[in-house]
């Protein structure tokens, strides 16, 4: 007889047929992430717990231990399979890098040792006969067992922490959870802690492929059926894995301790950058740790880099543990390029349109100034004269007050072209027209009527002041010394005075009552000034 199916083996056979099952079912919903871990861990089992079964069934000892050989296959993934479950679950996904796992896998080097046992009995140093009846053997250990025993112990220590961890941080969400990891944690010692006292329920049932199907399927039932592992962890690091915004969380002490791969990018930082200080990995945005805030949020907008310009948002929160007293900080970062250049082209285009606008009002009031002025002399013209005198007038008449006007006249203004040249006589015009506006007060009008002629209204001001002004400009101008401008002898002013409302109501009646003054002046030998309706000298 070979085989002996006792009640031991079959219930291993079992085992190995739901773990199977489950298995199966968990690989039909892999796209759940971390669930095709455990479903690669509930194949180990059933792979181990059938072996484990035809090793309780076989009669003939050779056949016994070649299935013991073939059980340090399952015993040793079904570990590494374990922890590497456990630290997906709780979420460290950042601790499992390639060269970590491939020397989690180490512990399979115990496979080719158990295989030459013949040549050395390192993992056996004999075999004896089991009670008697039962279809059993007991296995003398050599002490590479020990050290797998101690290997195992030590990976089923850091995947419970692992799941114990979980548990903490989900006990508050979801109880199910919790109990289902702590059992979980909880099954593979109470196994440990039975074999080592030889505490045995059936004759010949390995108790350790056992345990690890037990917390496979109360982890399975306990965890993968709720959307919550489906959803929540699972979500919020798929949220934050794929978003286009950066996020790095700082610790209280400022060290970086999470970030995303888009904050990765943005500061171009290193796998490694986790748990190093924040003011090294950001040292070239001193900007960022002057603003964070242990009370309030902080918004801040940055160039991080400028060629080519990357331009950021960055939103800046306290996170607060009850515990601590400093807090720590969450740092969402956004690009805000595009937004950014399309302001500064706006703020641009603005400031073009506003520079153009005033041009545009300089322009106008030039124009406006050069139809009113005349552009030899600086001084009004006649249009502006026709405009104002009028006015002016009006008032005055409202006012009871009087307006002065007074007509000036070069005298031999030809001769003097003659004598010193055409351009003497322009520039001797502009000088008179310099005098003229220098003298002129607020509110009078010194105006260029046409040729070397010129009006000048006073308004408010009486006869006798304006008789006195005139004379006085008369012989200033005589005075000046114009050499500079090639003249030796500057040429006499002769002047008419008219005043509003003796000499007239009008501007026509006045300008033509002055007119006369300045002929009356001419015709008395010219540097003079006359008074309108005064009989000739
Ligand atoms: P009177 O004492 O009688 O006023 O003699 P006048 O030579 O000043 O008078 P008239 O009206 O005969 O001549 C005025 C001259 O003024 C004629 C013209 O050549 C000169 N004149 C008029 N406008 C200008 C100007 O813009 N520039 C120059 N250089 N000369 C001008
Ligand atoms: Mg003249
Ligand atoms: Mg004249």
């Amino acid at each position: 007889m070979s085989w002996e199916w006792t009640a031991a083996s079959l219930a291993l056979l079992s085992t190995s047929a739901l773990s199977l099952a489950i298995a199966i079912a968990l690989y039909r919903r892999r796209e759940i992430r971390g669930v095709s871990n455990l479903a690669a861990l509930m194949l180990a089992i059933a792979y181990y717990t059938l072996i484990a079964a035809f090793e309780a069934a076989a009669v003939p000892l050779h056949r016994k231990i070649l299935f013991s050989k073939l059980e340090y296959v399952g015993s040793g993934s079904v570990t590494v399979l374990f922890v590497l479950f456990a630290a997906r679950f709780a979420g460290r996904t950042a601790w499992r890098t390639r060269p970590r796992v491939a020397a989690l896998w180490l512990l399979l080097l115990f496979v080719p040792l158990a295989a030459t046992n013949e040549f050395h009995r390192w993992i056996w140093t004999g075999f004896s006969p089991g009670a008697p009846g039962s279809n059993a053997i007991v296995y003398h250990h050599g002490p590479a067992f020990f050290a797998f025993i101690a290997a195992i112990c030590a990976y089923l220590f850091a995947g419970s922490v692992l799941l114990i961890e979980a548990a903490i941080r989900s006990s508050a969400v979801q109880r199910r959870q919790s109990i289902a990891c702590l059992l979980a944690a909880a099954v593979p010692w109470i196994s440990a802690v039975l074999y080592t006292v030889g505490v045995t329920p059936a004759p010949g049932l390995n108790l350790i492929p056992l345990s690890f199907s037990v917390a496979g399927i109360v982890l399975a039932v306990g965890i993968v059926p709720l959307r919550l592992f489906e959803l929540v962890p699972v979500a919020r690091e798929r949220l934050l894995e794929s978003m286009s915004d950066g996020i790095l969380v700082l610790d209280s002490q400022r060290r970086l301790v999470d970030l995303n791969p888009s904050a990765r990018a943005m500061f171009r930082l290193p796998r490694s950058a986790i748990g190093t200080d924040a003011a090294r990995l950001l040292a070239a945005w001193p900007s960022i740790l002057e603003h964070l805030d242990p009370k309030r949020e902080v918004r801040l907008e940055l160039s991080l880099y400028q060629k080519p310009l990357y331009h950021a948002d960055l939103r800046i929160t306290p996170l607060r543990t009850t515990l601590e007293a400093s807090p720590g900080h969450l740092i969402v970062v956004r690009d805000i390029t595009r937004r950014h250049l399309a302001e500064t082209a706006l703020r641009a285009a603005n400031e073009h349109l506003q520079a153009q606008l005033r041009e545009i009002e300089r322009l106008q009031e030039e124009l406006r100034e050069q139809a009113i002025r005349d552009a030899l002399t600086g001084l009004f013209n006649r249009r502006h004269l026709d405009d104002m005198l009028p006015r002016i007038l009006a008032r005055a008449e409202r006012d009871g007050a009087p307006v002065s006007v007074a007509l000036v006249d070069i005298d031999h203004f030809k001769q003097a072209n003659d004598t010193y040249g055409h351009r003497a006589g322009d520039a001797l015009l502009a000088e008179l027209g310099g005098l003229l506006s220098r003298q002129a007060r607020p509110g009078d009008i010194a105006c260029r009527y046409g040729g070397e002629e010129f009006v000048l209204v006073f308004p408010g001001m009486p006869l006798e002041t304006a008789v006195e002004r005139m004379d006085g400009l008369r012989r200033t101008f005589r005075a000046a010394d114009l050499r500079a401008l090639g003249i030796e002898r500057p040429p006499t002013l002769s002047a008419g005075i008219a005043v509003f409302p003796e000499h007239g109501a009008s501007q026509d009646e006045l300008l033509r009552a002055a007119d006369a003054a300045l002929y009356q002046a001419k015709a008395s030998g010219r540097d003079c000034v006359r008074v309108a309706g005064e009989p000739a000298a």
